[in-house]
């Protein structure tokens, strides 16, 4: 297999690898070095017909294979998708600015898992019966829906985007995918992997371009029957205004905000301390603040609040290099794009001018060598802002924090589910009866205590309020890229 990555990529519809037929591209660029590395295609409502017209064809083979045969392919692209690693994390690297260390350990190993999860996960699904005594019988099914788009955004390039076409694929559907047009390249790559790995041509197709052209074309197309969607919350509200009113199934994985709280006992014991220091970095700044379940609003309790804020800034200090996504002791890469660093920097600024204080970073970081015009920016942590101000209620999504006091547990809930988002919480202590009242109170899909992106792929994925509709995971996914049908028989 051939894994080359062209000056022009293309679109994968039907098996084949095909220049767009909008015939226009878009610049693709190395967040790290500003250069523009390639192009990509620019598709249109003609493309995303095209492969509506492959999946149309594929479906009904593919929707009545056996679950061993979608086993065996699905797992088959988790194998070329690990013995490829090294060229996937590098392009996925060059493409979004993380470090190559983080592609290497987090990306690409979990874009192969999410293939691997659900392979498996087919073999073992299975449905309900209820049984009306000497009555009826009614069984349930759970056939594939159609055709299903999947939309992913640039923060997890693949990772995201194989979380979504894995069962999408798993349960029978075809599928038509778009990435993100800031990272494309791997999703390139994985269309020469599915043709590697036998998976029948038009089953999945692989539109590249922007939202407004190739995504709403997907959305808004009438043979595209559910849309799995992961991105902003604008765009999210954009994509359910067009195919709500058509009746689509909808799952929405949005922004967040997320609150980190820490209550005074954790500093009880130096080892508690230190993992919840060492878990408070990495919420903070992991993949440059780039996750939408990063913790963006630090709330400490007052007893601990100075402590706290010298033990972290001198972390900071100490350990969190910005600099060449190439270099292994970079912890922190670049920005994915000019126009989000730009938008970084100007959520700095309204934090100043809301009057907060900046604690640490707030620049841009000149990275010397052949990254001299990358996008990089410094960790900020900001305090002093009160929890109604812009700072503390949007998204920023880059490697931007801030910290907040309280006195109460109650007066934690009240800062933690302050925000229009629900997705996703940390809590430290030690008080497990503390950590179950918070979770129980706290307006978010997924919580984490003592503990951060801790993972088990079983476990229903979503978000609440502003934060989405819907869970993925486990056989919430597989429930999702269904259709539940009754059966009742009279006996
Ligand atoms: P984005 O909404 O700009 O784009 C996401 C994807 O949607 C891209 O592929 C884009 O081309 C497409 N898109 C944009 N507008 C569209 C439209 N009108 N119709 C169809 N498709 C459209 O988001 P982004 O900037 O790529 O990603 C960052 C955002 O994603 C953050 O808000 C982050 O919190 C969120 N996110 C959420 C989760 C989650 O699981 N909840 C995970 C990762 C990222």
């Amino acid at each position: 297999m051939n894994l080359d990555i062209p000056y022009h990529l293309e679109n994968y519809i039907g098996g084949n690898l095909i220049a767009p037929l909008s015939g226009k591209f878009i610049d693709n660029i190395n967040p790290a070095t500003a250069e523009v590395y390639g192009q990509i295609p620019d598709s249109n409502e003609k493309d995303v017909e095209a492969a509506v017209h492959a999946a149309q064809k594929a479906f009904s083979s593919w929707s009545v294979s056996p679950v061993e045969q979608r086993f065996k392919i699905l797992n088959r692209i988790a194998e070329l998708i690990d013995a490829n690693l090294e060229i996937l994390a590098l392009a996925e690297t060059n493409d979004n600015g993380k470090p190559l260390w983080l592609s290497k350990q987090v990306d690409i190993p979990r874009a192969s898992a999410n293939f691997r999860f659900f392979a498996t996960g087919i073999m073992h699904f299975a449905t309900e019966s209820h049984n009306m005594e000497d009555k009826a019988v009614n069984y349930t099914l759970r056939q594939p829906i159609g055709i299903v788009g999947c939309i992913s955004p640039w923060n997890l390039p693949l990772y995201l985007f194989t979380w979504k076409i894995a069962p999408a694929l798993a349960a029978g559907n075809c599928v038509l995918a778009k990435p993100s047009e800031v990272t494309p390249v791997t999703a390139f790559l994985l269309s020469k992997i599915c043709k590697e790995a036998g998976l029948p041509d038009g089953v999945l197709n692989i539109i590249h371009g922007t939202g407004p052209g190739a995504g709403e074309a997907i959305v808004s197309h009438p043979e595209v029957k559910a849309i799995s969607f992961t991105g902003s919350t604008r765009a999210g509200e954009r994509i359910a205004g067009i195919a709500a009113p058509k009746f689509k199934k909808l799952s929405l994985e949005l922004g967040g905000k997320n609150p980190n709280i820490i209550f005074a006992d954790v500093a009880n014991s130096d080892v508690s301390w230190k993992k919840m220091l060492f878990n408070t970095i990495r919420s903070s700044f992991a993949n440059q603040g780039e996750i939408c379940l990063c913790g963006s609003r630090i709330l400490v309790e007052e007893t601990i609040y100075e402590k706290f804020k010298a033990d972290f800034l001198q972390w900071i200090g100490k350990g969190l290099k910005v600099g060449d996504p190439l270099e292994e002791e970079s912890k922190q890469g670049a920005i994915v794009s000019k126009q989000h660093f730009n938008k970084i920097m100007q959520c700095i600024d309204i934090a100043k001018e809301e009057g907060g204080k900046i604690l640490c970073g707030g620049n841009a970081v000149k990275v010397e060598g052949r990254c001299t015009n990358g996008y990089f920016i410094q960790p900020t942590v900001i305090e002093g802002l009160g929890p109604n101000c812009q700072t503390n209620q949007e998204e920023i999504f880059g490697p931007v924090v801030t910290l907040q006091s309280f006195k109460t547990e109650e007066e934690a809930l009240q800062l933690a589910n302050a925000t229009q988002y629900g997705l996703a919480a940390s809590i430290w202590t030690n008080d497990i009866s503390k950590a179950n009242r918070v979770a129980a109170k706290v307006e978010s899909g997924i919580v984490w205590v003592n503990c951060w992106l801790l993972r088990d792929l079983r476990t229903p994925f979503g978000g609440m309020k502003n934060s989405g509709v819907g869970r993925e995971g486990g056989w919430e996914a597989l429930k999702f890229f269904t259709e539940a049908k009754n059966v009742c028989i009279e006996l």
